[in-house]
């Protein structure tokens, strides 16, 4: 079924497309390689019918054409022929790029690598350019990519930048230092490809907050960078706050000067999960993915909630209703006129 958008408690539904001509919906999704789903992760829970790519296709394609998106960023696409075809025909130009040496290769039974796909609205959005990179660490490429356009709303002209990504998986204090250097070389990247410009940055990060590279990306000197998630749930604190009308709001703000407390703030705000799936050696329920804009630019206005647990149901995802072990990610933005103050 539909989940609904935290609309000031308005509907349940979230049929309505942001089709304001400053308004920007956003979806973001590790769709689940359909090889690697299958063939490789071990999902010991998930019924083998389920993980078909018969079942799991039409599932995913509805849970993007029912949310409206303006722009779609795909992580784990190894149908990308297919979701071409389908989101084709249903408004979507799209852009993919592999992964240089995907593990789905290594699978007998693959369709080709998976990478990362950005998808957008053709009759809203126009694309000006766009570029890749393998991304860099210690200066030596690694498996993981991401992908840069730059999009112009036709109505207005005005033009915005979306970057999506797949940061390297797995435990570990080495890999999250590997993560690390992998969001550096992506800041740089997208920086390089962005300049000045509106920036959504998105994707699977294999990295809970706690992680050194959320707080490289929120810290980072050549962008100053939210993350939506975190941030609707403040504005929607200072709301409740100012309904109270109390005069404390020191506590709540996050408009203070000291990086770290920023940080901080954030962490403590985002979603409790974006993936929940259980694999032979145990649970796993954890916040990876992650939307983050340029808040001088862009205002997050909205954002989809997860399933509960009830939902998901007792043997998490994926599942017969959930097609992947990640839930998307869906924002509501509006493209502000001019930069806001600083404060
Ligand atoms: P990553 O470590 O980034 O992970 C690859 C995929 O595995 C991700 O999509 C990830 O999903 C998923 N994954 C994460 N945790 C688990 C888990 N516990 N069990 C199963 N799957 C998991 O891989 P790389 O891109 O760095 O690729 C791995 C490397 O292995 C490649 O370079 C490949 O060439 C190499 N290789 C593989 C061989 C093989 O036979 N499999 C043989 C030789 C080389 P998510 O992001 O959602 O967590
Ligand atoms: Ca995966």
């Amino acid at each position: 079924g539909l989940r609904c958008l935290q609309l000031n408690s308005v509907s349940r539904v979230c049929s309505a497309p942001s089709d304001g001509a400053q308004h920007i919906r956003l979806l973001q999704w590790n769709i689940l390689s359909q090889t690697l789903g299958q063939h490789n992760d071990g999902f010991v829970r998930c019924p083998d019918e389920a993980l078909t790519w018969q079942h799991r296709r039409y599932l995913i394609v509805q849970e993007i054409l029912q949310n409206q998106p303006d722009v779609v960023c795909l992580q784990e696409v190894d149908h990308f022929k297919f979701l071409q075809n389908v989101l084709g025909s249903q408004n979507y130009d799209g852009i993919f790029f592999p992964k240089p040496d995907s593990p789905c290769l290594y699978i007998e039974e693959n369709n080709g690598p998976d990478g990362c796909a950005i998808f957008y609205k053709r009759d809203k959005l126009q694309l000006i350019g766009y570029d890749t990179r393998i991304l860099e660490v210690w200066r030596v490429q690694s498996n993981q990519v991401a992908i840069a356009a730059r999009l112009q709303l036709k109505a207005t002209g005005r033009e915005f930048c979306v970057c999506t990504t797949h940061l390297k998986a797995r435990h570990g204090a080495l890999l999250a230092k590997l993560r690390n250097e992998q969001g550096r070389d992506l800041i740089r990247f997208v920086k390089q490809f962005a300049g000045e410009s509106p920036l959504l940055l998105c994707g699977d990060f294999n990295a809970e907050p706690i992680e050194p590279i959320y707080a490289t990306i929120l810290s980072c000197d050549l962008f100053k960078l939210g993350s939506a998630y975190a941030d609707i749930k403040l504005e929607r604190e200072r709301e409740r706050e100012r309904e109270r009308e109390r005069a404390d709001q020191e506590q709540l703000t996050a408009s203070c000067d000291d990086p770290n407390e920023l940080i901080a703030q954030s962490i403590k705000r985002e979603p409790p999960y974006t993936t929940w799936k259980i694999r032979e050696d145990g649970e796993e329920c954890h916040t990876i993915d992650y939307v983050f804009y340029t808040p001088q630019q862009l205002k997050i206005k909205n954002c989809l909630e997860f399933p509960a647990g009830e939902q998901i149901g007792k043997n998490r995802a994926p599942c017969f209703e959930y097609p992947s072990d990640h839930f998307s990610l869906v924002c509501d933005f509006e493209l502000l006129d001019e930069p806001l103050s600083e404060d």
